[in-house]
């Protein structure tokens, strides 16, 4: 559930040096709630826009602020996106449930109460693979998934005042609920990112959580290695980034395995991770919890899937980003590590075979260049660009399968294939155009490279015999002669094959 509640007490834990023996007695236990903002045209239960405002208070109505007399409308957008996501993890649905109302006062809900569910989510009891290494997979359960709605914003300004801002509220969320079956800080990391990756391809939320659209809050406890009974957790909340995520687990770890050895014990608390601070401070205690007095929300019936709406979002799953990664690796025959690079963003996976589409000849070595050019290069240029794939109109599919058809056909070197490059994201220029306009076609006609190759070795007689008598470091010295004769367009490989049978 989402927790909006003052700040109690702040104090800071300094954090003893722990030895890595004293670490390795432990195993952390770890579990995630997550919050994901939906990608719906409306809100929730009431007709106003969804989605980022610049103006506070600008996507408003009297259902969404609580006003009395209103009554809530369920948006199928939102059951239909939980039923998406659950069939995805592989959860049970629940063909009837009920909204409850969690009562708690705060400035940012108007109303008094949230809508969510309770006793009976929506999904329950599914689980997704993460993989924590290369190859190495591991299930973690899923407890639940269920609707809500979120609440307004409150804006602390030093100046002026607390003011507040509703365009929030009312927003489709889901509460994504893990098991704790995470043991590391980097495992909680693992699975963040794959929960956002999951979120993403299915098109229902933007997974990001700078901004706020994936929220994480982690559930944290120790044990001594061996024991079967959980430790006492604490939840740390306000991680609002995937290092912030993994460094408040692991300060958190930290802090309860240094309470225990000092004959302390962990209590049942809710931190918030201070990010200027770099450690997790105490918010308030479990005496201090709410009682929210939760009830059915009469206002609203129960939510019933029928088994033709299961299958129509059946019909819907895209292929997950696991199975995308595996098919890539399979049918590209490239590396792990490539399909998951190129499977962190499905857009680019989409482009990276459409490019292995276009081209000549349909080989692994090919795919492999195709791979090795979305890597570098074009990653490269997003990156300083801060856009995705999808953005950069000018980088097109067709392009790149020229240039690594270019490149394969012995046409152009590596180093003109950057030019070729450069130049056609600049201008728009087609590599092949631009290949035959500047005349930049690799020499690879064998007589040719060879009379280049006899010039280049004349008047050097002294090295020729240095070469001879066992300086083989010279050879990249009259590599570099002859490629530079030819304006870098000899085809290296000739250009070493017949260096070397000349000098011999
Ligand atoms: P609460 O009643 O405090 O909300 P829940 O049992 O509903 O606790 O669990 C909330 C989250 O905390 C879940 O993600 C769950 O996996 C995780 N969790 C529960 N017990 C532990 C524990 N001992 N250590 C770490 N995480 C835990
Ligand atoms: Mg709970
Ligand atoms: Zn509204």
């Amino acid at each position: 559930m989402l927790d909006f509640h003052f700040t109690i007490s702040l104090p800071i834990f300094c954090m003893p040096d722990i030895s890595p023996e004293i670490l390795a007695k432990y195993e952390p236990v770890i579990g995630l709630e997550l919050h994901a903002q939906l990608l719906t045209n409306t809100k929730a239960f009431c007709s106003c826009k969804a989605g980022y405002s610049d103006i506070p208070n600008a996507t408003v109505c009297p259902i969404c602020l609580g006003h009395p007399g209103t009554l809530p409308v369920l948006n199928t957008k939102h059951v239909e996106m939980a039923v998406l996501l659950g069939l995805a993890t592989q959860c049970s649905i629940r063909p009837i449930s009920a909204f409850a109302r969690k009562n708690y006062f705060y400035p940012d809900l108007s109303k008094g109460y949230q809508i969510t569910q309770f006793n009976d989510p929506i999904c329950y009891q599914g689980n997704v693979t993460i993989e924590i290494e290369e190859g190495s997979m591991k299930q973690i359960g899923i407890t639940r998934i269920h609707l809500e709605e979120d609440a307004g914003k409150s804006l602390h300004d030093i100046d002026i005042d607390t003011l507040v801002d509703f365009n929030r509220a009312g927003m489709p969320l889901l509460e994504i609920v893990s098991e704790p079956d995470m043991r590391s800080a980097a495992e909680a990391y693992r699975y963040m990112v794959t929960m956002r990756q999951l979120v993403r391809y299915l098109g229902i939320c933007d997974g990001n959580l700078e901004e706020g659209s994936l929220r994480c809050d982690a559930n944290v406890s120790v044990r001594l290695k061996g024991n079967s009974v959980f430790g006492t957790k604490t939840e740390i909340k306000n991680l609002n980034s995937f290092r912030n995520v993994e460094k408040a687990i692991s300060y958190e770890i930290e802090r309860h395995i240094a309470l225990i050895e000092s004959g302390g014990e962990v209590r049942q608390v809710t931190m918030q991770w201070d990010a200027s601070a770099q450690c997790t401070k105490e918010m308030r205690s479990k005496e201090q919890a709410h009682d929210y007095r939760y009830f059915q929300e009469p206002d609203l019936g129960y939510v019933r899937i029928e088994e033709t709406m299961i299958a129509q979002q059946k019909d819907q799953l895209p292929e997950l980003p696991l199975a995308m990664k595996l098919r890539l690796q399979q049918h590209y025959g490239i590396p792990g590590y490539d399909a998951g690079i190129l499977t962190e963003d499905k857009d680019l996976a989409l482009f990276f075979e459409h490019t292995c589409s276009l081209l000549s000849v349909q080989s692994k070595e090919r795919y492999k260049f195709v791979s090795n050019w979305v890597l570098t290069e074009i990653l490269k240029i997003l990156s300083d660009r801060k856009v995705g794939i999808a953005q950069a109109e000018m980088i097109q599919p067709k392009a790149i399968a020229e240039i690594v058809d270019l490149f394969a056909d012995e046409k152009i070197s590596s180093k003109i294939a950057k030019e070729v490059f450069a130049e056609y994201v600049s201008t728009g220029i087609s590599p092949n155009e631009y290949v035959s306009q500047k005349g930049l076609m690799q020499i690879s006609d064998r007589e040719e490279v060879e009379r280049i190759v006899l010039s280049a070795l004349e008047g050097e007689e002294e090295n020729i015999e240095k070469y001879r008598s066992g300086k083989n470091n010279l050879m990249g010295y009259f590599i570099s002669k002859v490629m530079k004769a030819s304006g870098g367009k000899a085809n290296p490989r000739l250009v070493n094959e017949l260096l070397t049978q000349h000098l011999q």
